[in-house]
C-alpha cells in the first residue's frame, strides 16, 4: 500500500454527512460507510482527530432565526454534535479502529473532557479522538473547532470532506461552466466568498499556515486517497 504523506491529520465531518439522502438524522448505512473509509486511512497509518458537526439534528443560526435566543440555541446545537460524536464512536468501533470521544463541554459520564494533552496522548497510542461540542463556545462553528483543534493537535491538514469533488468559482450544481480549483489562496476563498469553510475559521488556518483539503465524502476510498496525497479535491493554502 501507498505510504500516507501525512503523519497527523483532522478530519472534518459535517452533520449533514451522517444523514445521507434523508438530510436529517443518523442513517446507519451511511455512517457504516464513513467509518470504513475513516478505518482504511487509520489502518494506513494516520494520526486523526476527528470534529463532527451538528447540522443533522440542530442548527444554532436557523434556531435563532425563528426567535430563539442565539446562545441557547447554539448550546443545543453543541450537544447534536455530541450524539452525532457517539454514533461515530460506535461506528467506528465496530470497524476495529479504537476510539476516543472528547468533549468541549463536559459530560463524565459519555465522554472525557476535551484536554489538549490527553488527546496528544490518544493519538500517539493509536487511537483516533473524536472531539464534541464544538470549541464549547457559542456563536462559533464546528469549522472553527476544526480549525483550532487541528492546530492544537499538530496536525499538518485539516481534511474537510463535503459532498463536492472540492472548490468551484460558482455552484457547480447550478452552473455547466463552474470552473474547479486545483489550488486556492485562503484569501481568494475570504474575497470570492466561497464556501469552504466559514470566515472564522479560514481566517484562522492563514494566520497559522494549515493547509486545508476539500474533498467528496461521498465517493468511497477517497480519504484514504487523500491521505496518500492524491489530487482528489482543492487544496486551499
Ligand atoms: N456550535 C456552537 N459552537 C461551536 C460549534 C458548534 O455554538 O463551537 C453550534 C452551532 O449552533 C451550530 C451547531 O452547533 O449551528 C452545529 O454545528 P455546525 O453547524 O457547525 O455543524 P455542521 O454544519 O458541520 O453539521
Amino acid at each position: 500500500m501507498k505510504e500516507p504523506v501525512y503523519k497527523r491529520i483532522l478530519l472534518k465531518l459535517s452533520g449533514e454527512a451522517l444523514a445521507g439522502k434523508q438530510g436529517t438524522g443518523i442513517n446507519t448505512a451511511v455512517i457504516k460507510q464513513i467509518a470504513v473509509d475513516v478505518a482504511e486511512a487509520y489502518k494506513a497509518g494516520v494520526q486523526m482527530g476527528i470534529v463532527i458537526g451538528g447540522g443533522n439534528i440542530y442548527r444554532g443560526v436557523a434556531a435563532s432565526a425563528e426567535g430563539m435566543d442565539r446562545a441557547s440555541a447554539d448550546y443545543m446545537g453543541m450537544l447534536a454534535t455530541c450524539i452525532n460524536a457517539l454514533a461515530l464512536q460506535d461506528a467506528l468501533e465496530k470497524e476495529g479502529v479504537p476510539t476516543r470521544v472528547q468533549t468541549a463541554i463536559e459530560m463524565a459520564e459519555i465522554a472525557e473532557p476535551y484536554i489538549r494533552r490527553k488527546a496528544i496522548r490518544h493519538l500517539e497510542k493509536e487511537r483516533i479522538v473524536i472531539f464534541g461540542a464544538g470549541t464549547g463556545n457559542p456563536f462559533f462553528t464546528t469549522d472553527t473547532a476544526a480549525s483550532l483543534r487541528a492546530m492544537e493537535i499538530g496536525a499538518q491538514v485539516i481534511m474537510k470532506a463535503t459532498k463536492v469533488d472540492g472548490i468551484y468559482d460558482k455552484d457547480p450544481n447550478k452552473h455547466s461552466d463552474a470552473v474547479k480549483f486545483e489550488k486556492i489562496s485562503y484569501i481568494d476563498v475570504l474575497n470570492r466568498g466561497l464556501q469552504v469553510m466559514d470566515s472564522t475559521a479560514i481566517s484562522m488556518c492563514m494566520d497559522n499556515k494549515l493547509p486545508i483539503i476539500t474533498f467528496d465524502l461521498t465517493q468511497p476510498g477517497n480519504i484514504l486517497k487523500a491521505v496518500q496525497g492524491e489530487n482528489i479535491g482543492t487544496l486551499v493554502h
